[in-house]
């Protein structure tokens, strides 16, 4: 890891600032640019961890920092340790540090093992962009703090990335959210992570998501969610993506100068556009997709080589192969609306599941424009299982939405997802 220092900029400094700030050194909006009040931030950070306050942030400043972003630290027992102190002295909650380490027994703590402390913030940030990165330590914090959230690796990206799927519930009606299989839409990530976070906190606390009890849908429901299908894509658009990742990008990117770049960028790091790459209807996709120009790699709109040539839908669905999904739910971010059938077929429930999801989002149900009818993810699902499958164009106005929009998708979606995982 390199240092991080005063004129630094880009994702790094941005996590940076993120865990200062949650750490209560840093009050600014995380802007991703290493100044004076980041530079004071980091000295005081220093300080109060007993390092050297050199204003660089070096290896060991970063490992004080990165609890400040899984948020969670290992803490190994002594003697006197008691689930209350622990909760006071890191300022957490006792209820949260039995349910991280719920095998232990809080009257008889074993001295000398190593357990979690869950920090006493949420670990979804909702105010920051977000990075492959940036996701990859959310994902480790919720299955550390929540451990009966599994966190399954499906494949890797074009880039080497992970890409992930959560695990939640023990119910038999299997239900699959996925987000971000576009690079400008990541602001679905967080909305996925924010939902489980959301729910397996009212879980271990026996509360109430949306109405419903946590413990009911936990038990009739096991949700898989991926938060980031094209991690490449969102570190491209949000300027995290290695330095060759990003000249790949900007030469595909170069031949379609009226997309802007980075914010236009849609497609995975090789310029495959992952919801036209599945195996429904193709051809057609290919087809309509030619005729506007995307005859080769590009930021949008390119169906690939063949159908699954992507490594990022490939995963996706060989994942959904060796599932028994009973619902898909696939989030993009454009106007307001809920995508229901493919051509004819329409699955039996999917209209009046997606009637209700209306109901409680206040999207609009509606059928797909015919320029983008073919070759997508929920496309292909309904094709091949003849079940539920949900586009949810969440949000409203032009990609990448901002992130002040995030508390109306947040009111919008948490109702919708919770009504999809009932059916
Ligand atoms: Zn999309």
């Amino acid at each position: 890891m390199q240092n991080i220092t005063y004129g630094s900029r880009g994702s790094s400094v941005l996590l940076l600032q993120l865990a200062l700030k949650r750490a209560g050194y840093y009050t600014a909006e995380p802007d991703g640019v290493f100044g004076t009040r980041t530079l004071n931030a980091v000295r005081r950070f220093q300080s109060g961890a007993g390092l050297v306050p050199d204003g660089m942030a070096g290896p060991g400043t970063l490992s004080e920092a990165e609890p400040f972003l899984l948020g969670f630290r290992l803490h190994r027992l002594r003697a006197g340790d008691t689930f209350y102190r622990l909760a006071k002295r890191f300022g957490t909650a006792a209820d949260a540090i039995a349910s991280a380490n719920p095998s232990l027994d809080p009257s008889e703590l074993p001295i000398g093992a190593e357990i979690v402390i869950p920090l006493g913030f949420r670990v979804t940030p909702t105010d920051v962009p977000y990075s492959s990165e940036l996701c990859e330590l959310v994902v480790r914090g919720l299955a550390a703090r929540y451990p009966f959230i599994r966190d399954e690796t499906i494949g890797r990206s074009a880039l080497g990335r992970p890409l992930h799927v959560l695990k939640m519930g023990r119910g038999k009606r299997q239900v699959f959210v996925n987000a971000a299989h576009h690079g400008n839409e990541w602001i679905t990530t967080p909305l996925v992570l924010d939902f489980v976070e959301s729910w397996a906190g009212t879980y271990a606390s026996h509360g109430t998501i949306e109405g419903r009890s946590a413990a009911a849908l936990y038990d009739s429901v096991t949700l898989y969610a991926a938060p980031m299908v094209d991690p490449d894509g969102v570190d491209i658009v949000n300027g995290a993506v290695s330095k060759d990742g990003y000249a790949r990008a900007l030469a595909i990117a170069e031949d379609f100068p009226d997309i802007p770049f980075p914010s236009g960028w849609k497609a995975n790091a090789d310029g495959t556009d992952l919801n036209l790459n599945y195996p429904a209807e193709w051809e057609k996709a290919r087809e309509t997709k030619f005729a506007l120009g995307f005859t080769r790699p590009a930021p949008r709109d390119f169906v690939g080589a063949a159908p699954l040539s992507a490594p990022e839908s490939r995963a996706v669905y060989d994942f959904t192969l060796s599932h028994d999904l009973a619902l898909t739910l696939s989030y993009h971010t454009q106007g307001g609306e809920i995508y229901w059938r493919f051509g004819d077929i329409e699955p039996e429930g999917a209209r009046r599941i997606a009637e209700r999801m209306a109901d409680v989002s206040g999207y609009a149900v509606s059928d797909v424009p015919p320029a983008s009818s073919y070759a997508g993810y929920r496309d292909w699902f309904i094709a091949e299982y003849r079940r539920p499958g949900f586009t949810v164009e969440a949000g409203r106005g032009k990609n990448p939405l901002p992130l002040s929009q995030y508390a109306e998708l947040r009111a919008d979606n948490f109702a919708l997802i919770a009504a999809a995982m009932e059916g």
